[in-house]
Formats: structure tokens, C-alpha cells, sequence
């Protein structure tokens, strides 16, 4: 069967269950081929092709019949597209024949092979419509409103009649369905017909006594599917049995979908064990505490499973049966193999240099998108089979993009959030991703999404305006709590409430907060208590910078050394007294792309040492591991300043842990913190630097190093304050509650539309 069908009024309209019903029932169905034929231009159609809950076109015939391509390359059909290409005399010629007439404005649409314009009935003038025919073109007047100036003999109708021959398809496996006179054509070439409920009623009498078109009853997709129903197309069982019930529900109100499992598992004696995290700071804990309560809820994440183990895959297994007694894991089995392209390949090789504005250096491989889209696919499968109806499905981060593609069409009822851990990009940026529609398209299935700052949320409705058209429906300022002009990651204003495709998005900055009594009980702890009293001891007398990281390009760390090394030259009264401890956590092994790096932090640290060093003391102490959250509490403690340079980074919780450490103790350090982290945004009191700048980065760090101990303590309480009232359990019920909220005032909108 081919399914040739007008957008506006019929395709993209109808009652949301006739449209989901239509669409699964064409996605159940390859062979169904499937033609959009439309008056809009090929560029207003492409952002459809980005929407996952529309099925995908085989073909698009649009500018009312002037264009005709390939629904997947979008290039022309040829010879179809060249003889209608043969026949157009340009637009030049058409705007200048048409000026000497009144009462036509121009339509501000994308057109080709074709002019548009608005106008009232009697501007179509027999005069108009002879100049028009001189040129060899045809006028066509439609809704009352719409006045479209074709090639001659050029309509959807015809062309759809050419694509039909061009294909080889029979006239008997056509159906055609359109609701406006701009498709009256499309019903005169023999085909089967359909005039969807609601169409205009110059149509419906146009093709009154035309015995293969049907008037049905409901309207846009409903209609459709009466018509399928009616011809028989899909056989004599009919259009519902040939719809699967695909909502198998679950029972959880809370669905958590993040990559990890809130427990680890590690291998011992050939059998896997569970224990809870080694690192127990983060937002792990958090995360589980919206289990605590008596609602059912389930956390997704992957577990990796060989298939060759004789034991099955156990999918269900418990958290914590005390503390979160209604809370079970639902695992995603994915193989090593799996796991390594997914997680450790590809989201690090071409999605995380990209997120940070490093798109030189992405790799992107069509073979590990389509794993990428592969165990998107099982997290949201089994998200869909774990939700009870209406539940929140709360998604985490870059590495499930795809899920809300998957998740949306087979439970349209759940309530989708997504937090974006990682920084977002402007367009500039996010275009360059080869995929970048199809995770636009994925996003755009959300209810919610929120990050950490606004500016970040401003990127992206940056990137969607590229992807589809976009209405902003509702924004606020971003002072107080955030900068605005202060800093190279502030903003003034956000959009908060999106519209795109007739789907309406919440959109909120975020940003993630501290379990600030977890350092207090670290502080008080005697594993740091030691390590402070020893550190006492070693660094007395000397005043200490901190700078704590991953190795990682976005971390500026080799930048910083260098900004180090001139503040030394620069200021040899320093020499002696102050020292930088960098604490650089290794990345993973497999990791190669690092190597380089640390070689060159090695290079200089070794450089700078040479240069500096005297007898008791030591510029640069570099140490190259990951330090436990109990000691580097206590190095936090002993930091002057603390110094975080990332080129680019989503937040940093590093500056956070800092400030709290220092605001607990009542400690007055100096936070000098990189204008790119999105903390900076946040953090009002820090000293900020440019660390693409290498003068601003030494002298940011001269300014802190300098500081009079009343502005120190000022600094540090207007810190501390933020850093305090903005926990992580803020964090978390304020994402909630924004997530709540906005689904609620969906469902009373739609409600009020019905
Ligand atoms: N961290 C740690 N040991 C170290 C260095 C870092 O436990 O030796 C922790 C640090 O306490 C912080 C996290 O790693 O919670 C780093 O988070 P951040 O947001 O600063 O950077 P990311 O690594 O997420 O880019």
C-alpha cells in the first residue's frame, strides 16, 4: 500500500489516539510506502523528519506538487523533479509579472518552483490569471486565502501521478487523503480517496460523486484510519487487530534511568556480589532518597552480562530492602562489547569533545551510533515496562539521548524529565554532531528538561530553533541567583516554557548541590582529622594553591601550570612561599586520547620544579591518582586558594566541596574559579578568570593570593551561603516539583482544549 497524504489537517491532525494508532499501525508495517504531499516548502517539512513519534516519509512531494525527493537523502527524484524544473520560468520573472496587481502579499514561507502569497478572493482577477497563463503557469486558490503560482499542469495531484508511474506501483495500492482544494487534484488521478472529518467544504462537493473517495467522519488521522479500514488495504481483519497492544505497564511512579546502578558489582570467585558504592558522595544518595517514601519505584541502568554464563540474567533485584523497601533495580543486560562502545568509546570520543566545544577533536563512527541507538533502545524498553501509568521517568544525562525517541511512542502517558549533567554547546557547537536531529527530535519527547545553568538551557533552545520551529511560551530573568553579564557563562533571560510540534517543554536551570552535612561528617571523621594534622605539619609555612580534576583537556590544567610558571617569574617575592598541589585523577587506561596530555602536565611540572625549586620546598606537587573523598576534604581545608581553570565545564562540585569545607571550618579561602564552569554562574563571591587567557589566569591568581582577610571571609560567607541553602535535596525536590507541575499544567491545557 502506498499512503500519499496532505500534512496540515490531516496527517499531523486528528484526536493524539487516531494519530498514535495511525502512526504505529504505519511503523508496524514497512512495506506501507509512505508520501507526504504537501503545500509546505521542503525546508518546513525536514523538522518533521526529526520528530521520532512521526513515522518516517518515504517520499515528499511538497511546494503543492513544484518538488518531489527522497523522503531519507532528500535529494530530488529524478527525471520527475527535472521535467517540472523544465517547465517553471523562475520566480524573478513570475514576481515581476505579478507586480502591477493588488492585493497580493507575499508568503514569508521557504518556496521553490513555486510562488505564494495571501489574498482576499477577488485579487484573483481574470486579468492576474491570464498574465499568469502567458508565463506558462497555473494559479491555484485555495482555503479562501492561499494563492499558489505552479508550472503548468503541476500540482500534488500530478506529481504524485508521476511518482506513482516512476515507482511502478499500481493505481489500486494508492491512498490519497487531504482535507483543503489544494488536494482536489490528488482525487482526480483515479486513485482511492479519502476527505478526512472537517475538510473544506469546496472539497468535500468537488468530490461529491467521485465513487473511490470516501468523506469520512473523523477528522485528520481518525480519518485516515476509517479509510484503510473501509478499502480493505490492510486485509479483512482490519485495521485494530493489526495493532499490537504494545503498553505492557509496569508498577513504578518513579522510574530512575542512569547509567549506573546505585550499587556496584563487583566479581568474586567466577560469581558477581553487590555492594553499596566505594564513593558515596555524588548524587547517588540523593537519587535514593526519592525512594525512601512508600511509592513504588524502579532505578534502570546497565549491567553487563555474558551470554555465555550459565546462569540467566536476573532483570529484578533489590537496592536495599531496608531502607528503600519498595525500590528494585531493573537491569539492562548489555555485553562488554556493548558497554565499551556505548559508554566508554563513543560518548567519550565523539559526544563529550562536542558537549565541550572540542569538535575537532570528536571521532564519529556510524557503527557506534547505531550501538549508541541500540541500548537507548533496551533502557527505554524496559523504562516502558517498569512505569506505572502516568509515572515520572526521570532520565539522566547525554549517554541516554535516544531514550525519549523510544520511550515516548510506546508510553505516551509517562511524564519524561531529563537532566543534563554535562555542559550543552550553542548551535554553532551542537551542529556539527552528524546526528544532531535525531537527538533534538529525542529531547523534544521530554515534558522537562533541566540543567545546571541557564545558559546552558538557552544553547539548546539555540539548537532546537536550527532543528523545527520553536515558540517560546513563557520565559524569566535569570538575576538574582545566577550572573548575567558577570561572567562568560551568564545570562539574563531563559526560556522556560517551549512549543514545538504542538508539544509544549519546561525547561529549568538546575544546578546540582551538596550533601553539605556528608562533609561535616567527613570533617569529623578520623581518617581526615589525620590527614590534616599531617598535612599541618608538612605544608607549614607555606601558603598553599589547590587545583583538583581529572585529567582532562576541558580542565585547563596544563594552562594553569603554565599561568603558574609566569606568575613565579612574575613575582619572585612568591618563590618559597607558595605552592600548587595538583591532585589529577587518571583517567581510565583505555583512554588513549589522554596520554598526550599528561605528558605535557608532566613536562611542565617537571620544567617548573627545575627551574624553581630550593631546598624545603617544592613549586609544583603533582599528584597523578584519584584521592579519597576523606582525605581530600582535608586538603580542601588547607587550601589559601583554589584554583579551578576548566576550559569548559557543565559545573564543577570540586568549587562546592571547597567552599563547604572552608565555610564549615570557619576557614576564609579564596575561591578563584574559571568564568566557563557553569559553578560560575552560580557562585557569586568567587574571583573569576578567563583561562583561555593567560594574563588574566596568572594575575586571577595574584588577586586571590592577595586579598585583605576581611574580603576573604566576605567572599567566602556569601560562598558558603549559596553553597549551603542550594543542596542537593533542594536540588532534587525543586527539579521534582518543576517536573510535576509542568505535567499537570499540561494535562489542564489539554483538558481544556478538548
Ligand atoms: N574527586 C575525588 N577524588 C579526587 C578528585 C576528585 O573524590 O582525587 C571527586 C570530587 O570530590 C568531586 C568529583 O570527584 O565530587 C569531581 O566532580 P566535578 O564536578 O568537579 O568534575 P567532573 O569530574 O564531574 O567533571
Amino acid at each position: 500500500m502506498m499512503l500519499a497524504t496532505d500534512l496540515d489537517g490531516t496527517f499531523l491532525a486528528g484526536d493524539p489516539d487516531n494519530r498514535q494508532r495511525l502512526y504505529q499501525l504505519i511503523s508496524a508495517h514497512p512495506g506501507i510506502t509512505l508520501v507526504f504531499v504537501t503545500g509546505r516548502g521542503l525546508e518546513v517539512v525536514v523538522p518533521l523528519l526529526s520528530d521520532p513519534a512521526i513515522p518516517q516519509p518515504d517520499y515528499i512531494i511538497c511546494d503543492v506538487g513544484a518538488t518531489v525527493v527522497d523522503g531519507k537523502t532528500l535529494q530530488p527524484v529524478y527525471p520527475v523533479q527535472s521535467e517540472i524544473e523544465a517547465r517553471w520560468p523562475g520566480e524573478q520573472l513570475v514576481l515581476q509579472t505579478v507586480a502591477a496587481f493588488p492585493g497580493l502579499e507575499r508568503q514569508q514561507v521557504p518556496q521553490q518552483r513555486r510562488c505564494s502569497w495571501f489574498c482576499e478572493p477577488d485579487a484573483v482577477t481574470d486579468e492576474l490569471r491570464a498574465a499568469v497563463e502567458a508565463l506558462d503557469c497555473d494559479l491555484l486558490f485555495s482555503a479562501g486565502m492561499y494563492l499558489d503560482c505552479l508550472p503548468r499542469g503541476v500540482n500534488k495531484g500530478s506529481t504524485l501521478q508521476r511518482l506513482v508511474e516512476h515507482l511502478d506501483e499500481s493505481l489500486d495500492d494508492v491512498l490519497v487523503a487531504g482535507d483543503t482544494l489544494n488536494d482536489l487534484s490528488m482525487y482526480e488521478q483515479g486513485f482511492k480517496g479519502v476527505c478526512v472529518g472537517e475538510s473544506e467544504l469546496a472539497l468535500l462537493e468537488a468530490t461529491s460523486d467521485r465513487a473511490k473517495v470516501l468523506h469520512a467522519r473523523l477528522s485528520g488521522c481518525g480519518g485516515i484510519l476509517e479509510a484503510v479500514s473501509h478499502f480493505g488495504f490492510l486485509g479483512p481483519l482490519g485495521v485494530d487487530s493489526e495493532l499490537r497492544d504494545l503498553q505492557i505497564k509496569g508498577k513504578a511512579d518513579l522510574v530512575m534511568v542512569y547509567h549506573r546502578l546505585p550499587y556496584e558489582e563487583v566479581e568474586q570467585d567466577g560469581k558477581v556480589i553487590r555492594r553499596p558504592p566505594s564513593s558515596p558522595n555524588g548524587i547517588l544518595p540523593t537519587l535514593l532518597s526519592f525512594f525512601a517514601g512508600d511509592q513504588q519505584g524502579s532505578w534502570v541502568a546497565w549491567s553487563i552480562h555474558d551470554p555465555r554464563r550459565r546462569e540467566g540474567f536476573e532483570v529484578h533485584t533489590k537496592v536495599d530492602a531496608e531502607r528503600y523497601p519498595n525500590l528494585v533495580a531493573a537491569r539492562v543486560a548489555l555485553t562488554k562489547d556493548d558497554v565499551d562502545v556505548f559508554y566508554k568509546r563513543f560518548s567519550k570520543e565523539a559526544f563529550w569533545p562536542t558537549l565541550h566545544t572540542f569538535w575537532e577533536r570528536a571521532v564519529f563512527r556510524e557503527e557506534d551510533w547505531a550501538v549508541f541507538l541500540k541500548v537507548n533502545r533496551l533502557f527505554a524498553e524496559r523504562t516502558a515496562a517498569e512505569a506505572a501509568q502516568g509515572a515520572v521517568v526521570w532520565l539522566h544525562d547525554y549517554n541516554l539521548w535516544m531514550v525519549p525517541a523510544f520511550l515516548r511512542p510506546l508510553r505516551p502517558d509517562l511524564n519524561i524529565a531529563f537532566f543534563h549533567h554535562t555542559y550543552f554547546p550553542s548551535a554553532d557547537v551542537f551542529n556539527v554532531l552528524p546526528w544532531r536531529r535525531e537527538i533534538i527530535g529525542s529531547l523534544l519527547q521530554c515534558d522537562y528538561i533541566g540543567f545546571h545553568i541557564p545558559r546552558q538551557s538557552e544553547n539548546f533552545v539555540d539548537v532546537v530553533r536550527g532543528v523545527a520551529p520553536l515558540e517560546v511560551l513563557e520565559e524569566t530573568g535569570c538575576a538574582p541567583r545566577y550572573l548575567t553579564y558577570g561572567c562568560a557563562v551568564g545570562l539574563d533571560r531563559m526560556a522556560t516554557r517551549i512549543n514545538v510540534h504542538g508539544r509544549e517543554i519546561g525547561l529549568g536551570a538546575h544546578p546540582v548541590g551538596l550533601d553539605v552535612d556528608r562533609v561535616q561528617q567527613v570533617l569529623d571523621s578520623d581518617v581526615c582529622q589525620e590527614q590534616i594534622s599531617m598535612l599541618r605539619k608538612e605544608l607549614e609555612g607555606i601558603r598553599v594553591v589547590l587545583s583538583v580534576e581529572r585529567l582532562d583537556y576541558t580542565k585547563g590544567t596544563y594552562a594553569k601550570l603554565l599561568a603558574f610558571e609566569a606568575l613565579l617569574e612574575a613575582h619572585p617575592e612568591l618563590i618559597g612561599k607558595v605552592s600548587l598541589i595538583t591532585i589529577c585523577v587518571p583517567a581510565a587506561r583505555e583512554m588513549t586520547i589522554y596520554a598526550e596530555l599528561l605528558g605535557q602536565i608532566e613536562q611542565a611540572v617537571g620544567r617548573i620544579n627545575g627551574r624553581f625549586s630550593r631546598v624545603g620546598w617544592t613549586p609544583v606537587q603533582f599528584f597523578y591518582r584519584a584521592v579519597p573523598f576523606d582525605q581530600l576534604v582535608a586538603y580542601y581545608l588547607m587550601a589559601d586558594v583554589m584554583w579551578i581553570t576548566p576550559l569548559r565545564d557543565g559545573l564543577n562540585l570540586v568549587a562546592k566541596e571547597y567552599v563547604a569545607t572552608q565555610g564549615l571550618c570557619g576557614g576564609a579561602g579564596v575561591l578563584v574559579l574559571s568564568e566557563f564552569a557553569g559553578a560560575a554562574a552560580e557562585l557569586h563571591g568567587a574571583l573569576l578568570t578567563n583561562p583561555h587567557d593567560p594574563h588574566d589566569l596568572r594575575d586571577g591568581l595574584y588577586i586571590g593570593l592577595t586579598l585583605g582577610k576581611a574580603e576573604r571571609e566576605a567572599r567566602l560567607r556569601e560562598l558558603f551561603g549559596i553553597v549551603q541553602h542550594n543542596d542537593i535535596r533542594r536540588w532534587g525536590d525543586e527539579f521534582l516539583q518543576a517536573v510535576r507541575g509542568v505535567h499537570r499544567e499540561a494535562l489542564e491545557h489539554s483538558d481544556e482544549v478538548a
